[in-house]
């Protein structure tokens, strides 16, 4: 899988090894583990999806942009089966997840549990407030894409930080949005499309 991702242009030497190191095969069901390894989202449950690898890694890179070393405190929001999340525990100090349906939440524990990570914090909530108490964040990433990027994300990032996610753009397609918090101000860019499920508010 790395080899292939290499291929496919991602290029980070440390986005590389995170996603060698984390064995996707444990965050999917039986019936599905001889397609954890294949460049495809698969279902994790509740309607929900683990993302494609070259799309985690291709967000991963986009967050870290060449910063050497670790990353300091990186919030996620949506964490799904724990996969992105257990990838980022190579990348950052410390990672704050925040899933809102109980049942991943509950999953993602599980699955994070035999791997002992100290650095991951897995959260149950709506992570469309972000979480306060982690804040600033040196990155913000989401998994799930709404019509705008919620306020509380922008004002819990860092200045110097940067935040990913996916989209709605005008057009009413998805596309990923990078955000970096200046000094000057905040900046937004965006960049190919992509298909993430939605972002809700609320928990369930
Ligand atoms: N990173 C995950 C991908 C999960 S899919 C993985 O590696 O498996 C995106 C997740 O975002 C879903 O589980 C969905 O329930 C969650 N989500 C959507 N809106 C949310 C919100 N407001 N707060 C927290 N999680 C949310």
């Amino acid at each position: 899988m790395v080899a292939k991702l290499a291929a496919q242009g991602v290029s980070d030497a440390q986005v590389l090894a995170a996603m060698g190191a984390v064995e996707r095969h444990r965050f999917v069901d039986t019936a599905l583990v001889n397609q954890a390894y294949e460049d495809t989202s698969l279902p994790i449950g509740l309607g929900q999806t683990i993302s494609k690898p070259n799309v985690v890694a291709r967000m991963l890179e986009l967050l870290r942009h060449g910063v050497t070393g670790k990353l300091g405190r990186v919030l996620e929001i949506g964490t799904g089966c724990g996969y992105q999340a257990a990838v980022l525990s190579h990348l950052a100090k410390e990672v704050y997840s925040i899933e809102r349906l109980r049942g991943l939440h509950d999953k993602a524990r599980e699955n994070l549990r035999t791997l002992r990570l100290p650095n991951v914090h897995l959260l149950f909530g709506d992570g469309m407030m972000g979480y306060a108490k982690g804040a600033p964040y040196a990155a913000i990433i989401a998994a799930a894409g709404g019509e705008a990027i919620p306020a509380a994300w922008i004002e819990q990032l860092a200045v110097g930080g940067r935040l990913v996610a996916p989209m709605q753009t005008a057009s009413g397609a998805q596309a990923l949005v990078v955000v970096d918090k200046t000094p000057q101000g905040v900046k937004q860019t965006l960049l190919e499309a992509v298909h993430f499920v939605p972002l809700k508010s609320g928990t369930s």
